[in-house]
């Protein structure tokens, strides 16, 4: 059996990445610290406040909430707030909700549940159901980002975290950089630029593994949801999830080296695509880059008018 490169302790997992063997309670201390600089590199903790945290029950959001609780808990000049996003989504979201509520009630965190049935009128099954051209999760997605930057500004959060983690982060790069969307790459996240409306969105876990935020969780005893969501079998993402994942069969580093490529290019597309002067949505009054409404209304009247033409109502 392998041995833990720092102590000799029977090793739990190798980091590919690192070149390393480690024993559980190594790998806990590697990941701890490396998720504690990264939150310390994205937000400016100086004057403490509030920083929000996208919670869901996952295993990504359940780690990176863990380990944000450990860094700020000893600081009496901050506070977390644990948004929970009921998507609609049965058998799924409402077993995972509890998971996220609990933790929060046992460590005395304040937790905010949101539901996008009541902020957009329709459950994600209801949109679903509609087998519209577009995904579910184009619905999602977007509606998500929307009811998480409310809550989070609503809570006074000077930050807001979420539990995307390497792997997240590397599909989306190779995504949009397949799309042509470069601008998009310039306002991804983490956010350095402030703009009225919208709380800057850190993501401590952007160089974790997925498989070693897996690994955190199980070995710290954090309950965690793990399930997949049955309309995730339409999301495109899942193509870039195996390209990548075939990569780094021969070279484990092609993750690590992508979301590497978009840190080192930041400067440059946020100098080419420099963030837009915000006006407010005329429907819900949202920070919005352009006039007109916002992605997220736009998307409410497009479910409520395939509803109507079916004569399901709202
Ligand atoms: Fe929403 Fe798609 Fe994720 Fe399901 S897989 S929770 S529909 S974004």
């Amino acid at each position: 059996m392998a041995e833990c490169h720092k102590c000799g302790a029977p090793a739990v997992t190798y980091l590919r990445h690192a070149g390393r063997h480690l024993c559980g309670e190594h790998f806990i201390e590697l990941t701890e610290k490396r998720v504690q600089k990264a939150i310390r590199r994205q937000a400016d903790l100086s004057g403490g406040g509030t920083i929000a945290m996208a919670c869901s029950g996952g295993k990504d959001s359940m780690t990176c909430l863990d380990i944000l609780r450990q860094t700020l808990e000893p600081r009496r000049d901050s506070r977390i707030v644990v948004i929970t996003v009921d998507e609609g989504i049965a058998g799924y979201r409402d077993s995972s909700i509890p998971i996220a509520r609990d933790y929060c009630e046992e460590h005395g965190l304040e937790w905010v549940l949101t539901s996008i049935e009541e902020e957009q009128g329709a459950t994600m099954d209801a949109v679903a159901a509609l087998g519209l051209a577009e995904t579910p999760c184009a619905f999602c997605g977007v509606w998500r980002r929307w009811s998480m930057n409310r809550a989070a500004r609503e809570a006074g959060a000077r930050y807001l975290a979420t539990g995307l983690n390497l792997d997240d982060t590397a599909q989306s790069v190779l995504m949009n950089v397949c799309r042509g969307d470069v601008e998009r790459l310039a306002r991804f996240g983490p956010h350095t630029r402030e703009q009225p409306g919208l709380v800057p969105r850190i993501q401590p876990l952007r160089y974790l593994p997925e498989v070693e935020s897996y690994l955190y969780a199980h070995l710290r005893g954090l309950p965690i949801h793990n399930a997949e969501c049955p309309h995730a079998t339409r999301a495109q993402r899942g193509r870039y999830r195996k390209v990548i994942h075939d990569l780094q069969e021969d070279e484990p580093g092609v993750a690590h080296a992508l979301v590497g490529s978009l840190d080192r290019l930041r400067p440059a597309l946020e100098a080419t695509f420099p963030a837009a002067d915000l006006s407010s949505c005329p429907e819900c009054g949202e920070s919005v880059p352009r006039e007109g409404v916002c992605k997220a209304c736009a998307l409410r009247i497009v479910v409520k008018g395939a509803r109507t033409e079916r004569g399901a109502g709202r």
